[in-house]
């Protein structure tokens, strides 16, 4: 199985999942990197799968769907979609031998959900390589309570992320938590990454729970990093997390 990043717009990556003769789109915001890469390679598109309604994510459904089964959270509106899902569901794709549980974890949106196979998560906007979705129609809460889900899940597990966001989140991190060298090392590996034109994803668990504040806000040092920006941080962890995503608006 092979899962490729079709890079689209400014930062978008459109992860495609295929076996070299079928292929599961995860997020297709713009059709045409979809398409190309598949007539390239000669292959059937299965399935897409649509972690939440915002346009960059969906924008290319009505001209890649065709017969494929369009599948989405439950708890939004999107067209197009033709399977709704909520967490606890199931998503087996035949043709690639792979099926996928569905998670829900809202936050960056209302009803956003995430796709896990052993080993692979595809999170869309909710969890980035040293960072997190912005709230749009979700709380702070309840993206607190998403990203501890998602962290609770094994270390080696690949996080396919949809945006490269991963160099502007580091230097945020840097600000939010000065001392931590797991991060400083995962820095220099990015910008040689990017200096080379390569994606920072996937990410794993372990390396975000090393490295990203947002999954590090228990961490003394992060409210360290805290009070010395607001003068005072708060005792619990959800605290730290509203005002740790509250900072990273005005960064
Ligand atoms: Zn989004
Ligand atoms: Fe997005």
């Amino acid at each position: 199985m092979h899962i490729v990043p079709l890079p689209a717009f400014n930062d978008n990556y459109i992860w495609l999942m295929h076996n070299g003769r079928h292929a599961v789109a995860v997020d297709p915001g713009d059709a045409g990197p979809v398409q190309d890469f598949i007539a390239q390679h000669g292959l059937t598109l299965a399935a897409i799968l649509i972690t939440h309604h915002h346009h960059d994510h969906i924008g290319g459904i009505a001209a890649l769907a065709g017969d494929a089964p369009v599948y989405g959270p439950a708890r939004e509106s999107i067209a197009g979609v033709t399977t709704r899902l909520v967490e606890g569901d199931t998503v087996s794709i035949d043709a690639l031998g792979v099926s996928f549980g569905v998670l829900d974890i809202p936050g960056h949106t209302a009803g956003h959900i995430a796709y896990l196979a052993p080993g692979t998560l595809f999170c869309g906007d909710t969890l980035f390589s040293a960072g997190c979705g912005r709230l749009f129609d979700g709380t702070a809460a309840q993206l607190f309570a998403s990203l501890t889900k998602l962290a609770a899940l094994p270390d080696d597990t690949q996080v396919y992320c949809t945006h490269e966001y991963t160099l502007a989140n580091l230097a945020f991190a840097s600000a939010a938590e000065p001392h931590n060298p797991a991060r400083d090392a995962w820095l220099e590996t990015c910008r040689r990454l990017r200096s080379n034109g390569q994606p920072t994803l996937p990410t794993t668990i372990g390396r975000e729970k090393a490295v990203n504040p947002f999954l590090r806000v228990a961490q003394a040092s992060v409210a360290a990093g805290l009070t010395a920006h607001l003068g005072s941080a708060p005792a619990d962890a959800q605290g730290r997390f509203t005002r740790l995503r509250e900072w990273k608006n005005t960064f």
